[in-house]
């Protein structure tokens, strides 16, 4: 896209923000930046056992999910993306693998999406 080299600082790309859970403990995970310039999800919560979830991947992987039932979206520059997430997810909840990932779609997305 162009944009590679541009330095990362300082944008807001967080596209799950306000949308990832914790599922053991049902905090909203807070989006932190390591200081290597890594993007994670981490509960807030002080004695949750949970490792960091890797932001890249796991925004990748809620993306995918939702193009399946979009497929129109799937050309969406990252910027866009939130904006469509939160309008079609209630919640994601990460179960105790940073790969366990639950989506609560809003009504109306149909029933293509349930995977619990
Ligand atoms: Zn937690």
């Amino acid at each position: 896209m162009g944009l590679s080299g541009l330095p990362r600082a300082g944008r807001d790309t967080y596209v799950l923000r306000g949308l990832l859970h914790c599922d053991p403990c049902g905090q909203l995970m807070i989006p932190t930046c390591t200081s290597t310039g890594g993007r994670y999800y981490g509960c807030p919560h002080r004695d949750c056992p949970r490792m960091l979830v890797p932001a890249d991947r796991t925004e990748a992987r809620v993306w995918q999910e939702y193009v399946r039932g979009a497929a129109d979206a799937a050309g969406t520059p990252e910027p866009g993306r939130h904006e469509l997430l939160v309008a079609a997810l209630r919640r994601v909840t990460v179960g105790a693998a940073p790969d366990d990932l639950h989506y609560h779609w809003r009504p109306g997305r149909g029933g293509a999406h349930t995977t619990e």
